[in-house]
């Protein structure tokens, strides 16, 4: 029997189409509101923050969008169509007779999913005029997939990043620093909300909620300037597509059929674009997928689908961003300092949440020692380093892989690779004890 472990897509397979899951939704998307006055939120209002093109896509009623020629030439260069790996000798030593596949998006320059959705928002920015975004980062993997795309599309970028990771981990920031953005740690005195905070604490460690209010107000009071989000909306999870649509093709060009595919959930956006196309198949109940099971994972120190309130909730801490309604823990709610800070969001996607209500995906908690130990299991028998953020997919993978060996049944598990690890490390030194 062929053993195929890298399922390659060639040049002219990389889609040309992102997938909208809102028109095959099991319900009515509920509307955004305006947190000023409840009411809907007007589409201008958003169209004065973020790219025109972008509030477009975010209620479109079309299945496919097309995808730019110039969008695509970026995701060409940027190492799309990304490689699916089969994790063979991970099977071998967990005895499992279960399959395991991985979706290779750890292989961008700066090393995540993030740019699928930064090009094209950096993209429709300079098409529309703008010269400058700015945008909030937690621990620098949003900043530093953005300031790539902002160079690659010759336009400025300003950070404002969390304080506490500003100072506790400078390397992403150097990273961002290298593609050319300016980065501030936030709370910073760019912003009467930033002044504020500093004013009653100067040693504010910051927290995402509130430098996403710092960038909202500098969107607003720039001209020129657009706002920019990494994740929860609907036009970042479509763009984030791209990959649900490789991986849809892999299956086909390799003839895996998928029993179980498992994402991890910060904001949703890799889970969202990894599984939304293969979830549109089983609400179509095409292809045989009616029966897939669709895993969201998450840090049982944040775990927002799994212990949140299904209801409209802020996006920030000021109360700028619309109100979506999600599964949340509360705008104010601040997660404990794990590892994986691109999984200390305190809502999830409200198209993700709106899956998990209706019971078209299942969802998962793990702690930080059982993810870590996972991910050092992966780097010594395929020589992978995960992001934490990632380790809690494999972590997911790995268990359903060893229920597979205790039932007997090949079960195939892909799940998305959705970062590496390297500027991790520390966090890999202290969880497992390194010297
Ligand atoms: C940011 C990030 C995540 C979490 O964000 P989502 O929007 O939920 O995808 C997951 N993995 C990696 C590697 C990240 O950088």
């Amino acid at each position: 029997m062929k053993e195929t472990i890298k399922l390659t897509l060639e040049p002219e397979e990389l889609p040309k189409q992102w997938y909208n899951l809102l028109v095959d939704s099991p319900v009515e998307f509920p509307i955004y509101l305006d947190p000023s006055n409840n009411e809907p939120m007007s589409p201008q209002k958003l169209m004065a923050l973020f790219p025109i093109e972008c509030v477009k896509q975010e209620l479109s009623n079309q299945r496919y969008i097309d995808i730019p020629e110039e969008i695509r030439t970026a995701y060409y260069r940027l190492g799309r169509p990304s490689p699916m790996y089969r994790a063979k000798r991970l099977e071998e030593v967990l005895k499992t007779p279960a399959k395991i596949y991985l979706k290779r998006e750890d292989l961008s320059p700066p090393g995540s999913h993030k740019p699928n959705t930064a090009i094209a928002q950096a993209y429709y920015a300079r098409q529309e005029g703008c010269t400058e975004l700015v945008t909030e980062t937690g621990a620098g993997q949003w900043g530093s997939a953005l300031s790539y795309s902002c160079a690659l599309m010759g336009i400025t970028l300003q950070v404002y990043m969390v304080r506490i990771s500003y100072q506790q981990k400078p390397y992403r920031k150097y990273l961002m620093q290298v593609y050319g953005a300016n980065v501030d740690a936030s709370p910073s005195n760019k912003t009467d909300f930033g002044k504020k905070l500093l004013e009653k604490d100067p040693n504010h460690p910051g927290s995402l909620g509130i430098a996403i209010s710092e960038a909202v107000e500098h969107a607003i009071k720039n001209d020129g300037t657009k706002y920019t989000l990494g994740s929860v909306l609907n036009h970042v999870v479509l763009h984030q597509t791209v990959v649900g649509q490789e991986v849809l093709l892999q299956m086909k060009k390799y003839e895996i059929k998928p029993d179980i595919m498992i994402g991890c959930v910060g904001g949703g956006s890799n889970f969202a674009g990894f599984s939304f196309p293969s979830i549109g198949k089983k609400l179509r109940k095409e292809d045989g997928f009616e029966d897939l099971r669709i895993i969201a994972v998450e840090p049982t120190a944040c775990p927002s689908i799994n212990k949140g309130e299904y209801r409209y909730d802020l996006g920030d801490t000021a109360g700028y961003a619309p109100l979506a309604k999600m599964y949340t823990l509360g705008h104010d709610f601040v997660p404990p300092p794990i590892h994986a800070g691109g999984l200390r969001y305190h809502g999830a996607a409200p198209l993700v949440s709106l899956l998990a209500h209706e019971k078209v995906i299942e969802s998962q908690a793990y702690p930080q020692e059982e993810i870590f130990a996972s991910a050092q299991l992966l780097a010594k028998v395929e020589g992978l380093v995960a992001a934490p953020e990632t380790a809690h997919a494999l972590h997911a993978a790995i268990m359903e892989a060893k229920k597979c060996k205790e039932t007997g049944e090949a079960k195939t598990i892909i799940y998305n690779h959705s970062g590496h690890g390297f500027f991790d490390l520390e966090g890999y030194k202290q969880v497992l004890g390194f010297d």
